[in-house]
Protein backbone atom coordinates (compact mmCIF):
# COMPACT_ATOMS: atom_id res chain seq x y z
CA UNK A 1 0.00 0.00 0.00
CA UNK A 2 1.19 3.84 -1.02
CA UNK A 3 1.71 5.99 1.82
CA UNK A 4 -0.51 9.21 2.10
CA UNK A 5 0.10 11.47 5.15
CA UNK A 6 -3.09 13.32 5.61
CA UNK A 7 -3.09 17.62 7.28
CA UNK A 8 -6.14 18.66 8.85
CA UNK A 9 -6.64 22.02 8.90
CA UNK A 10 -10.35 22.07 10.28
CA UNK A 11 -8.68 24.27 14.01
CA UNK A 12 -7.09 26.63 11.24
CA UNK A 13 -8.62 27.11 7.91
CA UNK A 14 -11.61 25.34 9.05
CA UNK A 15 -12.16 28.28 12.30
CA UNK A 16 -12.00 30.55 8.81
CA UNK A 17 -15.27 29.32 7.72
CA UNK A 18 -18.33 31.33 8.94
CA UNK A 19 -20.31 30.65 11.81
CA UNK A 20 -17.52 28.27 13.50
CA UNK A 21 -16.11 29.15 16.52
CA UNK A 22 -14.24 27.18 18.57
CA UNK A 23 -12.89 27.49 22.32
CA UNK A 24 -10.12 26.39 23.47
CA UNK A 25 -11.77 23.61 25.15
CA UNK A 26 -13.29 22.88 21.73
CA UNK A 27 -9.90 22.53 19.81
CA UNK A 28 -8.42 20.29 22.20
CA UNK A 29 -11.47 18.38 21.75
CA UNK A 30 -10.97 18.77 17.92
CA UNK A 31 -7.61 17.43 18.50
CA UNK A 32 -8.57 14.22 20.60
CA UNK A 33 -10.86 13.30 17.88
CA UNK A 34 -8.28 13.49 14.70
CA UNK A 35 -5.87 11.70 16.87
CA UNK A 36 -7.92 9.16 17.85
CA UNK A 37 -8.92 8.25 14.08
CA UNK A 38 -5.17 8.40 13.04
CA UNK A 39 -4.62 11.42 11.20
CA UNK A 40 -1.09 12.01 11.15
CA UNK A 41 -0.78 15.91 11.12
CA UNK A 42 -3.07 18.56 12.89
CA UNK A 43 -2.61 21.85 12.21
CA UNK A 44 -3.46 23.78 15.41
CA UNK A 45 -3.59 27.31 14.24
CA UNK A 46 -1.18 30.63 14.03
CA UNK A 47 0.24 31.57 17.33
CA UNK A 48 0.96 35.16 15.42
CA UNK A 49 -2.29 36.09 14.37
CA UNK A 50 -4.92 34.90 17.55
CA UNK A 51 -4.38 35.64 21.08
CA UNK A 52 -6.95 32.70 21.64
CA UNK A 53 -4.79 30.31 19.98
CA UNK A 54 -1.62 31.25 21.89
CA UNK A 55 -3.71 29.72 24.99
CA UNK A 56 -4.40 26.84 23.22
CA UNK A 57 -0.77 26.06 22.41
CA UNK A 58 0.09 26.47 25.78
CA UNK A 59 -2.55 23.77 26.57
CA UNK A 60 -2.56 21.16 23.81
CA UNK A 61 1.27 20.46 24.78
CA UNK A 62 -0.28 18.63 28.13
CA UNK A 63 -2.24 16.73 25.46
CA UNK A 64 -1.36 12.54 24.87
CA UNK A 65 -1.66 12.05 21.53
CA UNK A 66 -0.82 8.35 19.53
CA UNK A 67 -0.86 9.41 15.93
CA UNK A 68 -0.65 13.51 15.59
CA UNK A 69 2.21 15.87 15.24
CA UNK A 70 0.76 19.15 15.78
CA UNK A 71 1.70 21.82 13.65
CA UNK A 72 1.81 25.30 13.35
CA UNK A 73 0.83 27.69 10.71
CA UNK A 74 2.24 31.18 9.62
CA UNK A 75 3.05 33.06 6.77
CA UNK A 76 6.20 33.99 5.01
CA UNK A 77 8.61 36.80 6.31
CA UNK A 78 7.30 40.76 5.32
CA UNK A 79 8.85 42.39 2.87
CA UNK A 80 12.31 44.37 3.53
CA UNK A 81 12.88 42.93 7.10
CA UNK A 82 15.42 40.43 8.32
CA UNK A 83 13.83 37.37 9.30
CA UNK A 84 14.98 37.03 12.58
CA UNK A 85 12.53 41.00 13.24
CA UNK A 86 9.46 39.59 12.17
CA UNK A 87 7.29 39.10 14.91
CA UNK A 88 5.13 36.82 13.18
CA UNK A 89 7.54 34.43 12.27
CA UNK A 90 9.02 34.85 16.03
CA UNK A 91 5.95 33.96 17.13
CA UNK A 92 5.20 30.67 14.67
CA UNK A 93 8.63 29.24 15.93
CA UNK A 94 8.11 30.66 19.59
CA UNK A 95 4.80 28.01 20.09
CA UNK A 96 7.22 25.20 20.23
CA UNK A 97 5.28 22.84 17.59
CA UNK A 98 7.63 20.33 16.24
CA UNK A 99 6.22 20.87 12.71
CA UNK A 100 5.64 24.17 11.08
CA UNK A 101 3.62 25.01 7.70
CA UNK A 102 4.58 28.16 6.25
CA UNK A 103 2.94 29.94 3.30
CA UNK A 104 4.45 32.10 0.56
CA UNK A 105 2.91 33.56 -2.31
CA UNK A 106 3.56 31.68 -6.02
CA UNK A 107 1.88 33.76 -7.93
CA UNK A 108 3.78 36.54 -9.74
CA UNK A 109 0.12 39.09 -9.62
CA UNK A 110 -0.29 38.23 -6.13
CA UNK A 111 3.23 39.61 -5.35
CA UNK A 112 3.41 42.57 -6.96
CA UNK A 113 -0.10 43.71 -6.55
CA UNK A 114 -1.05 42.30 -3.13
CA UNK A 115 2.00 41.96 -1.60
CA UNK A 116 3.62 45.15 -3.89
CA UNK A 117 6.82 43.68 -3.64
CA UNK A 118 9.20 42.46 -6.39
CA UNK A 119 9.56 39.14 -7.59
CA UNK A 120 12.79 38.97 -6.56
CA UNK A 121 12.06 39.58 -2.99
CA UNK A 122 9.28 36.78 -2.73
CA UNK A 123 11.64 34.29 -3.43
CA UNK A 124 14.03 35.45 -0.57
CA UNK A 125 10.99 36.10 1.56
CA UNK A 126 10.45 31.71 0.89
CA UNK A 127 14.13 30.87 1.73
CA UNK A 128 14.85 33.00 4.44
CA UNK A 129 11.95 32.35 6.24
CA UNK A 130 12.10 28.75 5.50
CA UNK A 131 15.81 28.31 6.71
CA UNK A 132 15.14 30.05 9.64
CA UNK A 133 11.94 27.46 10.44
CA UNK A 134 14.20 24.39 9.47
CA UNK A 135 16.52 25.56 11.89
CA UNK A 136 13.78 25.60 14.59
CA UNK A 137 11.68 22.57 13.54
CA UNK A 138 11.61 19.09 13.38
CA UNK A 139 9.90 19.40 10.32
CA UNK A 140 8.55 21.95 8.06
CA UNK A 141 5.45 21.83 5.50
CA UNK A 142 5.83 24.71 2.54
CA UNK A 143 1.74 25.87 1.80
CA UNK A 144 2.65 27.29 -1.90
CA UNK A 145 -0.57 29.91 -2.14
CA UNK A 146 -2.07 30.34 -5.02
CA UNK A 147 0.16 27.26 -6.58
CA UNK A 148 -1.77 25.78 -9.52
CA UNK A 149 -3.17 29.35 -10.52
CA UNK A 150 0.47 30.89 -10.34
CA UNK A 151 1.70 28.03 -12.54
CA UNK A 152 -1.03 28.75 -14.97
CA UNK A 153 -0.28 32.22 -15.51
CA UNK A 154 3.62 32.09 -15.35
CA UNK A 155 4.96 28.75 -14.57
CA UNK A 156 8.41 29.62 -14.46
CA UNK A 157 7.74 31.78 -11.58
CA UNK A 158 5.75 29.83 -9.95
CA UNK A 159 8.45 27.15 -10.49
CA UNK A 160 11.36 29.24 -8.68
CA UNK A 161 9.50 29.91 -5.81
CA UNK A 162 9.49 26.19 -5.09
CA UNK A 163 12.87 25.65 -5.76
CA UNK A 164 13.60 28.60 -3.12
CA UNK A 165 11.72 26.21 -0.62
CA UNK A 166 13.51 23.14 -1.63
CA UNK A 167 16.84 24.48 -1.20
CA UNK A 168 16.36 26.10 2.49
CA UNK A 169 15.24 22.46 3.27
CA UNK A 170 11.13 22.37 2.88
CA UNK A 171 10.09 18.63 3.67
CA UNK A 172 7.11 19.01 1.99
CA UNK A 173 5.89 21.19 -0.65
CA UNK A 174 2.07 21.53 -0.82
CA UNK A 175 0.74 22.93 -3.83
CA UNK A 176 -2.83 25.07 -3.32
CA UNK A 177 -5.43 25.79 -5.02
CA UNK A 178 -6.30 28.25 -2.34
CA UNK A 179 -9.22 30.22 -5.12
CA UNK A 180 -10.69 26.43 -5.69
CA UNK A 181 -10.91 27.29 -8.83
CA UNK A 182 -9.05 24.75 -11.31
CA UNK A 183 -10.43 21.79 -12.50
CA UNK A 184 -8.72 17.90 -11.80
CA UNK A 185 -7.06 17.87 -15.33
CA UNK A 186 -4.72 21.10 -14.97
CA UNK A 187 -3.86 20.09 -10.91
CA UNK A 188 -2.76 16.57 -12.11
CA UNK A 189 -0.62 18.04 -14.87
CA UNK A 190 0.84 20.93 -12.67
CA UNK A 191 1.39 18.49 -10.03
CA UNK A 192 2.83 16.18 -12.29
CA UNK A 193 5.50 18.90 -13.70
CA UNK A 194 6.50 19.38 -9.48
CA UNK A 195 6.88 15.93 -8.63
CA UNK A 196 9.21 15.49 -11.50
CA UNK A 197 11.75 18.50 -10.98
CA UNK A 198 11.68 17.83 -7.09
CA UNK A 199 10.01 14.88 -5.96
CA UNK A 200 13.46 13.25 -5.18
CA UNK A 201 14.06 15.78 -2.68
CA UNK A 202 10.77 17.14 -0.90
CA UNK A 203 7.55 15.22 -0.75
CA UNK A 204 5.14 16.73 -2.79
CA UNK A 205 1.11 17.65 -0.98
CA UNK A 206 -1.90 19.16 -2.08
CA UNK A 207 -4.21 21.90 -0.69
CA UNK A 208 -7.97 21.90 -2.57
CA UNK A 209 -10.72 24.54 -2.08
CA UNK A 210 -14.16 23.27 -2.91
CA UNK A 211 -15.22 26.92 -4.96
CA UNK A 212 -15.88 24.87 -8.04
CA UNK A 213 -17.34 21.61 -6.30
CA UNK A 214 -14.10 19.91 -6.91
CA UNK A 215 -11.72 19.93 -4.19
CA UNK A 216 -12.04 15.99 -3.44
CA UNK A 217 -11.33 15.57 -7.01
CA UNK A 218 -8.40 18.01 -7.31
CA UNK A 219 -7.15 16.19 -4.13
CA UNK A 220 -7.30 12.85 -5.69
CA UNK A 221 -6.23 13.76 -9.01
CA UNK A 222 -3.15 15.55 -7.08
CA UNK A 223 -2.51 12.02 -5.20
CA UNK A 224 -2.81 10.13 -8.48
CA UNK A 225 -0.11 12.48 -10.39
CA UNK A 226 2.52 11.64 -7.19
CA UNK A 227 1.57 13.74 -4.35
CA UNK A 228 1.82 11.82 -0.65
CA UNK A 229 0.56 14.48 1.68
CA UNK A 230 -2.95 16.02 1.12
CA UNK A 231 -4.18 19.06 3.29
CA UNK A 232 -8.00 19.47 4.18
CA UNK A 233 -10.48 19.11 7.02
CA UNK A 234 -12.57 16.23 8.40
CA UNK A 235 -15.92 17.15 7.14
CA UNK A 236 -14.94 19.67 4.76
CA UNK A 237 -15.66 23.29 6.49
CA UNK A 238 -13.63 25.95 5.53
CA UNK A 239 -13.19 29.38 3.93
CA UNK A 240 -16.21 30.42 1.46
CA UNK A 241 -16.65 26.90 0.29
CA UNK A 242 -14.86 24.86 2.12
CA UNK A 243 -11.77 22.51 2.08
CA UNK A 244 -10.92 19.00 0.96
CA UNK A 245 -13.19 16.99 2.90
CA UNK A 246 -10.47 14.37 4.45
CA UNK A 247 -12.96 11.86 5.36
CA UNK A 248 -14.44 11.78 1.70
CA UNK A 249 -10.85 11.72 0.73
CA UNK A 250 -9.42 8.92 2.85
CA UNK A 251 -12.49 6.60 2.61
CA UNK A 252 -12.05 6.46 -1.34
CA UNK A 253 -7.98 6.33 -1.39
CA UNK A 254 -8.22 3.53 1.16
CA UNK A 255 -11.06 1.48 0.61
CA UNK A 256 -11.12 1.93 -3.18
CA UNK A 257 -7.56 2.67 -4.35
CA UNK A 258 -4.92 0.85 -3.14
CA UNK A 259 -3.60 3.77 -0.50
CA UNK A 260 -3.03 4.06 3.25
CA UNK A 261 -3.67 7.15 4.92
CA UNK A 262 -4.83 6.18 8.62
CA UNK A 263 -4.69 2.99 10.15
CA UNK A 264 -6.88 0.09 8.99
CA UNK A 265 -8.40 -0.60 12.20
CA UNK A 266 -9.47 3.39 12.44
CA UNK A 267 -11.68 3.52 9.29
CA UNK A 268 -14.54 2.02 11.42
CA UNK A 269 -14.13 5.34 14.01
CA UNK A 270 -14.32 7.46 10.84
CA UNK A 271 -18.36 8.24 11.07
CA UNK A 272 -18.27 8.71 14.70
CA UNK A 273 -15.35 11.05 14.26
CA UNK A 274 -16.70 12.83 11.62
CA UNK A 275 -20.13 13.60 13.99
CA UNK A 276 -17.67 14.53 16.75
CA UNK A 277 -16.64 16.85 14.99
CA UNK A 278 -19.92 18.41 14.07
CA UNK A 279 -21.05 18.15 17.05
CA UNK A 280 -18.31 20.33 18.78
CA UNK A 281 -18.44 22.86 15.80
CA UNK A 282 -22.33 22.87 16.47
CA UNK A 283 -22.80 22.67 13.09
CA UNK A 284 -25.35 19.76 11.46
CA UNK A 285 -23.07 17.09 9.36
CA UNK A 286 -24.70 16.96 6.21
CA UNK A 287 -26.86 14.08 5.91
CA UNK A 288 -26.01 13.50 2.35
CA UNK A 289 -21.82 13.71 3.28
CA UNK A 290 -19.98 10.62 1.45
CA UNK A 291 -19.60 7.60 3.41
CA UNK A 292 -20.17 9.20 6.72
CA UNK A 293 -24.05 11.03 6.57
CA UNK A 294 -27.18 9.73 8.18
CA UNK A 295 -28.28 9.11 4.08
CA UNK A 296 -25.15 7.55 2.90
CA UNK A 297 -26.33 4.35 3.05
CA UNK A 298 -30.19 4.83 3.47
CA UNK A 299 -32.64 2.96 1.22
CA UNK A 300 -36.31 4.12 0.45
CA UNK A 301 -37.32 2.18 -3.06
CA UNK A 302 -38.28 -1.13 -1.64
CA UNK A 303 -36.26 -3.07 -4.62
CA UNK A 304 -33.23 -1.64 -3.57
CA UNK A 305 -33.96 -2.20 0.22
CA UNK A 306 -34.84 -5.90 -1.44
CA UNK A 307 -31.31 -5.56 -3.19
CA UNK A 308 -28.80 -4.99 -0.32
CA UNK A 309 -30.74 -7.52 1.92
CA UNK A 310 -29.78 -10.33 -0.97
CA UNK A 311 -26.50 -8.41 -1.62
CA UNK A 312 -25.07 -5.85 -0.07
CA UNK A 313 -22.45 -4.29 -2.93
CA UNK A 314 -26.12 -4.34 -5.37
CA UNK A 315 -26.75 -0.54 -4.16
CA UNK A 316 -23.95 0.28 -1.86
CA UNK A 317 -20.74 1.21 -3.05
CA UNK A 318 -18.37 0.13 -0.03
CA UNK A 319 -20.10 -2.17 3.18
CA UNK A 320 -21.49 0.89 5.73
CA UNK A 321 -19.81 -0.56 8.68
CA UNK A 322 -16.40 -0.11 6.40
CA UNK A 323 -16.21 3.22 7.60
CA UNK A 324 -18.70 2.82 11.01
CA UNK A 325 -21.99 3.70 9.17
CA UNK A 326 -25.14 1.82 9.23
CA UNK A 327 -27.82 1.31 6.45
CA UNK A 328 -31.09 2.36 7.37
CA UNK A 329 -34.22 1.56 5.51
CA UNK A 330 -37.17 4.49 6.00
CA UNK A 331 -40.05 2.50 5.47
CA UNK A 332 -38.69 -0.90 7.52
CA UNK A 333 -39.66 -0.75 11.22
CA UNK A 334 -37.32 -3.43 11.32
CA UNK A 335 -33.70 -1.73 10.86
CA UNK A 336 -34.54 0.69 13.50
CA UNK A 337 -35.78 -1.67 15.87
CA UNK A 338 -32.25 -3.78 15.73
CA UNK A 339 -30.14 -0.85 16.22
CA UNK A 340 -32.50 0.21 19.35
CA UNK A 341 -32.78 -2.98 20.55
CA UNK A 342 -28.39 -2.94 20.30
CA UNK A 343 -28.15 0.20 22.80
CA UNK A 344 -31.04 -1.15 25.06
CA UNK A 345 -28.46 -4.04 25.54
CA UNK A 346 -25.65 -2.46 26.50
CA UNK A 347 -27.85 -0.83 29.02
CA UNK A 348 -29.89 -4.10 30.09
CA UNK A 349 -27.96 -7.10 28.46
CA UNK A 350 -30.93 -9.51 29.20
CA UNK A 351 -33.59 -7.61 26.61
CA UNK A 352 -34.39 -10.03 24.09
CA UNK A 353 -35.73 -8.51 20.55
CA UNK A 354 -38.95 -9.61 21.09
CA UNK A 355 -39.16 -8.59 24.34
CA UNK A 356 -41.90 -5.68 25.36
CA UNK A 357 -39.76 -2.73 26.10
CA UNK A 358 -38.37 -2.77 22.81
CA UNK A 359 -41.85 -1.63 21.29
CA UNK A 360 -42.16 0.82 23.77
CA UNK A 361 -38.74 2.46 23.35
CA UNK A 362 -39.07 2.95 20.05
CA UNK A 363 -42.79 4.13 19.79
CA UNK A 364 -41.23 6.47 22.74
CA UNK A 365 -38.24 7.57 20.32
CA UNK A 366 -40.61 7.59 17.41
CA UNK A 367 -43.06 10.29 18.95
CA UNK A 368 -39.99 12.48 20.75
CA UNK A 369 -38.37 13.01 17.55
CA UNK A 370 -41.52 14.01 15.93
CA UNK A 371 -41.35 16.45 18.33
CA UNK A 372 -37.97 17.72 17.79
CA UNK A 373 -35.72 15.32 19.96
CA UNK A 374 -32.49 13.46 18.71
CA UNK A 375 -30.59 11.10 20.91
CA UNK A 376 -27.75 10.64 18.48
CA UNK A 377 -25.53 13.01 20.70
CA UNK A 378 -27.73 12.68 23.88
CA UNK A 379 -26.35 9.60 25.04
CA UNK A 380 -27.51 10.08 29.03
CA UNK A 381 -31.27 11.08 28.08
CA UNK A 382 -31.40 8.07 25.72
CA UNK A 383 -30.17 5.74 28.74
CA UNK A 384 -33.00 7.39 31.38
CA UNK A 385 -35.34 6.94 28.21
CA UNK A 386 -34.51 3.22 28.70
CA UNK A 387 -34.81 2.99 32.29
CA UNK A 388 -37.75 4.78 32.60
CA UNK A 389 -39.52 1.70 29.71
CA UNK A 390 -37.50 -0.68 31.89
CA UNK A 391 -39.32 0.51 34.68
CA UNK A 392 -35.70 0.32 36.47
CA UNK A 393 -35.98 4.28 36.84
CA UNK A 394 -37.58 6.19 39.56
CA UNK A 395 -37.58 9.56 39.58
CA UNK A 396 -35.04 11.64 42.38
CA UNK A 397 -37.16 14.90 43.07
CA UNK A 398 -39.99 16.64 42.43
CA UNK A 399 -40.65 20.18 40.99
CA UNK A 400 -42.84 22.50 42.42
CA UNK A 401 -42.03 25.54 40.59
CA UNK A 402 -38.61 27.66 39.22
CA UNK A 403 -38.78 30.88 38.20
CA UNK A 404 -35.88 33.39 36.72
CA UNK A 405 -35.36 36.74 37.60
CA UNK A 406 -33.29 38.72 35.39
CA UNK A 407 -31.21 41.70 35.99
CA UNK A 408 -30.62 44.51 33.41
CA UNK A 409 -27.72 46.15 33.12
CA UNK A 410 -26.41 42.56 34.94
CA UNK A 411 -23.70 44.21 37.49
CA UNK A 412 -21.11 41.97 36.82
CA UNK A 413 -20.08 38.53 34.81
CA UNK A 414 -21.80 36.62 37.61
CA UNK A 415 -24.51 38.35 38.13
CA UNK A 416 -26.68 38.31 35.15
CA UNK A 417 -29.82 36.67 36.31
CA UNK A 418 -30.81 34.51 39.66
CA UNK A 419 -33.20 31.54 39.52
CA UNK A 420 -35.55 30.41 42.59
CA UNK A 421 -36.39 26.77 42.37
CA UNK A 422 -38.48 24.72 44.97
CA UNK A 423 -38.11 20.86 44.84
CA UNK A 424 -39.14 18.41 47.12
CA UNK A 425 -37.86 14.55 47.74
CA UNK A 426 -39.48 12.16 49.70
CA UNK A 427 -42.12 14.48 51.14
CA UNK A 428 -39.24 17.38 52.17
CA UNK A 429 -38.77 20.36 50.18
CA UNK A 430 -36.20 22.89 49.24
CA UNK A 431 -36.66 26.48 48.32
CA UNK A 432 -33.50 27.85 47.08
CA UNK A 433 -31.85 30.85 44.48
CA UNK A 434 -28.84 31.62 43.56
CA UNK A 435 -26.84 33.71 41.31
CA UNK A 436 -25.63 33.19 37.48
CA UNK A 437 -23.68 34.35 34.55
CA UNK A 438 -27.09 34.10 33.23
CA UNK A 439 -30.67 32.51 33.42
CA UNK A 440 -29.49 28.83 31.95
CA UNK A 441 -26.27 28.79 34.36
CA UNK A 442 -28.20 30.48 37.80
CA UNK A 443 -31.10 27.93 36.94
CA UNK A 444 -28.41 24.94 37.25
CA UNK A 445 -27.06 26.47 40.17
CA UNK A 446 -30.20 27.13 42.22
CA UNK A 447 -31.53 23.19 40.99
CA UNK A 448 -28.01 21.50 42.39
CA UNK A 449 -27.96 24.05 46.06
CA UNK A 450 -31.10 22.74 46.38
CA UNK A 451 -30.68 19.11 45.91
CA UNK A 452 -27.44 18.67 47.26
CA UNK A 453 -28.38 18.65 50.82
CA UNK A 454 -30.49 15.29 49.25
CA UNK A 455 -27.51 14.12 46.76
CA UNK A 456 -24.37 14.89 48.52
CA UNK A 457 -22.55 13.58 45.34
CA UNK A 458 -24.20 16.60 42.92
CA UNK A 459 -21.29 18.90 44.57
CA UNK A 460 -19.22 17.37 41.67
CA UNK A 461 -21.23 17.76 38.89
CA UNK A 462 -20.60 20.69 36.64
CA UNK A 463 -21.52 21.53 32.61
CA UNK A 464 -18.92 21.39 30.49
CA UNK A 465 -20.98 22.47 27.26
CA UNK A 466 -24.31 23.75 26.14
CA UNK A 467 -25.74 23.90 22.58
CA UNK A 468 -28.77 25.57 21.27
CA UNK A 469 -30.49 24.70 18.16
CA UNK A 470 -33.27 26.43 16.46
CA UNK A 471 -35.47 23.65 15.18
CA UNK A 472 -37.31 24.75 11.68
CA UNK A 473 -40.64 25.48 12.47
CA UNK A 474 -43.30 26.34 9.50
CA UNK A 475 -43.87 29.85 11.09
CA UNK A 476 -41.59 31.83 13.27
CA UNK A 477 -43.68 31.87 16.38
CA UNK A 478 -43.73 27.73 16.14
CA UNK A 479 -40.03 27.44 16.29
CA UNK A 480 -38.53 24.92 18.76
CA UNK A 481 -35.60 24.85 20.37
CA UNK A 482 -33.26 21.77 21.11
CA UNK A 483 -30.78 22.28 23.74
CA UNK A 484 -27.78 20.14 24.36
CA UNK A 485 -25.91 20.02 27.94
CA UNK A 486 -22.81 18.23 28.42
CA UNK A 487 -22.02 17.11 32.23
CA UNK A 488 -18.84 15.63 33.87
CA UNK A 489 -18.53 14.45 37.51
CA UNK A 490 -14.86 14.49 36.91
CA UNK A 491 -14.99 10.37 35.70
CA UNK A 492 -17.62 10.29 33.30
CA UNK A 493 -19.18 12.69 30.94
CA UNK A 494 -22.72 12.49 29.70
CA UNK A 495 -25.29 14.63 27.48
CA UNK A 496 -28.66 15.30 28.04
CA UNK A 497 -31.07 17.07 25.43
CA UNK A 498 -34.87 18.63 25.73
CA UNK A 499 -37.00 20.31 23.40
CA UNK A 500 -39.68 23.38 23.87
CA UNK A 501 -40.75 26.57 22.45
CA UNK A 502 -38.98 27.93 25.41
CA UNK A 503 -35.12 28.38 25.67
CA UNK A 504 -35.37 28.19 29.21
CA UNK A 505 -38.04 25.23 29.76
CA UNK A 506 -35.81 23.31 27.34
CA UNK A 507 -32.99 23.56 29.24
CA UNK A 508 -34.54 22.97 32.27
CA UNK A 509 -35.32 19.43 30.97
CA UNK A 510 -32.03 18.88 29.58
CA UNK A 511 -30.70 19.60 33.63
CA UNK A 512 -33.24 17.51 35.18
CA UNK A 513 -31.86 14.82 32.91
CA UNK A 514 -28.51 15.58 33.29
CA UNK A 515 -28.99 15.24 37.31
CA UNK A 516 -31.23 12.19 36.84
CA UNK A 517 -29.00 10.59 35.10
CA UNK A 518 -26.10 11.54 37.00
CA UNK A 519 -27.87 9.96 40.17
CA UNK A 520 -29.06 6.53 38.44
CA UNK A 521 -25.85 6.06 37.67
CA UNK A 522 -24.40 6.02 40.92
CA UNK A 523 -27.20 3.82 42.32
CA UNK A 524 -26.88 1.34 39.48
CA UNK A 525 -23.21 1.28 40.74
CA UNK A 526 -24.14 0.54 43.93
CA UNK A 527 -26.34 -2.46 43.71
ZN1 LIG B 1 -6.96 27.02 2.48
Amino acid sequence: MKKVELLDTTLRDGAQSEGISFSVRDKLAVVETLDGIGIQLVEAGNPGSNPKDLEFFQEVRHLRLKHARLAAFGATRRPGVAVADDPQVRSLVAAGMPVLVIFGKSWDFHVTEVLKTTLDENVRMVRDTLTYARARAERVVYDAEHFYDGFRANPEYALATLDAAVEAGADVLCLCDTNGGRFPEEVAAATKVVRERFGSRAAIGVHAHNDSGLAVANALAAVHAGATHVQGTLIGFGERCGNANLSTIMANLQLKAGYSCIPAAKMTGLTAAARRVAEIANIVLADDMPYVGTKAFTHKAGMHMDGVCKCSESFEHVPPESVGNARRFLISEIAGRSAVLTRIQRIAPAVQKTDKVVDEVVARLKALEQQGYQFEGADGSFELLVRKALGTHQPFFTLDHYQIIGERPAKNDLEGAAAIVKVSVEGRTEITAAEGDGPVNALDRSLRKALERFYPALAEVRLTDYKVRVLDGNRATEAKVRVLIESTDGRAVWTTVGVSTDIIEASWFALVDSIEYKLSRDLAKRH
